[in-house]
């Protein structure tokens, strides 16, 4: 499908993974907790009012919430974009379903994903894929029935967890925001599963929006459908031909080598919180996801430019100038070369954030708190308007 890439100083992280959906639920779910927040399982939303100073939502056991806002993240069949009467256009493929479950099993080896070819070695009649740390394999068969009947003579299945019947629908809703209300993930976008793009939109729809609910500022919160929804539709292409070339039966229908797949490239370049100021940028620009790069700090410790990064700050990036006082929100940090070491300045030892960020000139890059770059400047007095 693709080549395991090396990671590289800008880049650490270069490699899908895959990760069973539980484990992700599991993992988001146990940080929710760890920050003071509480799911109720079993309970769901069954209609919204929105009044001027909040949003009135109706359980389905009884209870009625008030909320500053309310995002709706309940999946392809939202309640919430229904309720909102938004258009979700699209497509549904009707004729191609697929059984997904995750099984145990013998009788395979767990260093492959095992693929068999429908009739006349066409397509795929089978697919399992072990899933990495755990025991558990993902079971998808386009043609089946039944987890039996679509095993039959390839493996011995022990144990049938979580099963699902899956239908390819290709639809994105025309709107990702009305007044305090707003859609993410599969609410606002479904596509073919096919290049593993959805979950990968849908937690980057919550990046993008998380920070701008939290400034709770009504021009901010409109920038996150300005952002999100062209790189939905974006997505939605890339999906659709890889869904297309699968059913025609294409060759190598499977491969998955395009870059833009790993998300690494997705930017908001000429988006409404881009600017770029520099008459002469590098190739890296406002707008673009701001990469990583091993520095050290003026003690000598290792840190990386994700280290000061982290977190739901605004970070600015001063390279090879003082980085001014910008208020308590906003961590700033020098990074120089290292004959220009001074205390509290970060030391760009073997050059890679330079190199990372193509930077020729003394340069600010502000850094939004979902880290893509804001604002990048030679003049500190733009980063005031910016912010402002
Ligand atoms: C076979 C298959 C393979 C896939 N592989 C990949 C992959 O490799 N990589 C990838 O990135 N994506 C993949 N996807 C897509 C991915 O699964 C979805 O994009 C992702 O699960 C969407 O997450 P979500 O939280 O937006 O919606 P969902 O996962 O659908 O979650 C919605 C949640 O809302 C709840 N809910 C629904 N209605 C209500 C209501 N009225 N009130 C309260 N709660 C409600 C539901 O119970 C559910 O828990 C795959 C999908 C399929 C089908």
């Amino acid at each position: 499908m693709d080549e395991l890439h090396e990671s590289t100083p800008d880049v650490p992280y270069p490699n899908m993974w895959m990760v069973p959906q539980w484990r992700t639920c599991e993992l988001l779910a146990a940080r929710h907790a760890e920050l003071g927040g509480t799911i109720d399982f079993g309970v769901a939303v069954t209609g919204l009012d929105e009044r001027q100073d909040g949003v009135r939502v109706t359980l389905s056991n009884g209870e009625v919430v008030t909320a500053p806002y309310v995002v709706g993240a309940d999946g392809g069949r939202s309640t919430v974009r229904q309720a909102l009467d938004i258009g979700f256009a699209g497509e549904n493929y009707e004729t191609q379903t697929m059984l997904i479950a995750d099984v145990r099993l013998t009788g395979l080896s767990r260093d492959a994903w095992h693929i068999w070819p429908g009739p006349d070695g066409r397509g795929q009649r089978l697919g399992l894929c072990p899933l990495p740390g755990t025991d558990v394999w993902q079971l998808t068969a386009p043609l089946a029935g039944s987890v039996a009947e679509a095993v039959a003579d390839a493996a011995e299945v022990t144990e049938v967890g979580w099963t699902s019947r899956f239908r390819a629908n290709m639809r994105m809703a025309e709107r990702y925001r009305v007044g305090r209300v707003f859609l993410a993930g599969d609410a606002a976008h479904v596509h073919s599963p096919a290049g593993g793009q959805g979950l990968n939109t849908g937690i980057q729809d919550a990046y993008n929006l998380g920070w701008k609910l939290a400034a709770g500022d009504d021009a901010l919160l409109d920038t996150y459908e300005a952002e999100r929804l062209p790189v939905a539709a974006a997505v939605l292409g890339i999906s659709s031909r890889l869904h297309a070339r699968r059913t025609e039966d294409a060759e190598e229908a499977m491969r998955r080598d395009d870059p833009v797949l790993r998300q690494l490239s997705l930017h908001y370049r000429g988006g409404p919180l881009s600017a770029e100021h520099r008459r002469e940028p590098g190739s890296v620009r406002a707008g673009d996801r701001a990469p990583d790069a091993p520095c050290h700090d003026a003690a000598g410790v290792p840190v990386r430019v994700f280290d000061l990064l982290r977190g739901p700050h605004w970070t600015l990036l001063a390279f090879d100038v003082p980085a001014p006082a910008l208020g308590d929100a906003i961590r700033t940090f020098s990074i120089v070369r290292p004959g220009a070491a001074a205390p509290g300045v970060i030391v760009d030892t073997d050059g890679h954030a330079h190199r990372a960020y193509d930077v020729s000139a003394p340069c600010y890059v502000l850094v939004r708190p979902d880290n893509y770059l804001g604002c990048v400047t030679g003049n500190p007095a733009d980063l005031n308007t910016y912010l402002r």
